[in-house]
């Protein structure tokens, strides 16, 4: 799928929509959810134009992929979440439950979470 740069990550990264930050580097940007599933949700979204989806990732993106997992995983510490855990989730297209086609990660805690489904 060719990226979208209308989609609302992007908007978010130009600063054309207001967004609360917790964390951005060179490469990834981390805002808090408009519509929080857990009393912290956090999405962490590579800068630039990623691929749309997990789906369309190769071996060549691997080294980001895996710096995106280490930032989430630092910032679910700043936020205090490390000691009871958490979960880190990629969403990928419609029966994943993707509505923002940006690769992007969820950091989900503060609560017990329960099993997946
Ligand atoms: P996904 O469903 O995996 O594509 O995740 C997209 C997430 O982006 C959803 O959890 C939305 O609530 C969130 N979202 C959409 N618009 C905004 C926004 N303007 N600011 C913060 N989060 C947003």
């Amino acid at each position: 799928m060719p990226y979208d740069p209308g989609n609302v990550f992007a908007r978010i990264l130009r600063d054309e929509i207001p967004s609360d930050r917790v964390y951005e580097d060179d490469e990834v940007v981390a805002f808090r959810d408009i519509a929080p599933h857990a009393p912290t949700h956090i999405v962490v979204i590579p800068r630039g134009e990623p691929p749309t989806s997990p789906a369309e990732l190769d071996d060549a993106d691997a080294p980001w992929v895996g710096r995106l997992v280490v930032r989430a995983s630092r910032i679910a510490a700043e936020q205090g979440l490390a000691h009871d855990g958490y979960r880190l989730i990629l969403n990928c297209g419609a029966h994943g439950g993707q509505t923002v086609p940006h690769l992007h990660m969820h950091i989900l805690g503060g609560r017990p979470l329960g099993p997946l489904g």
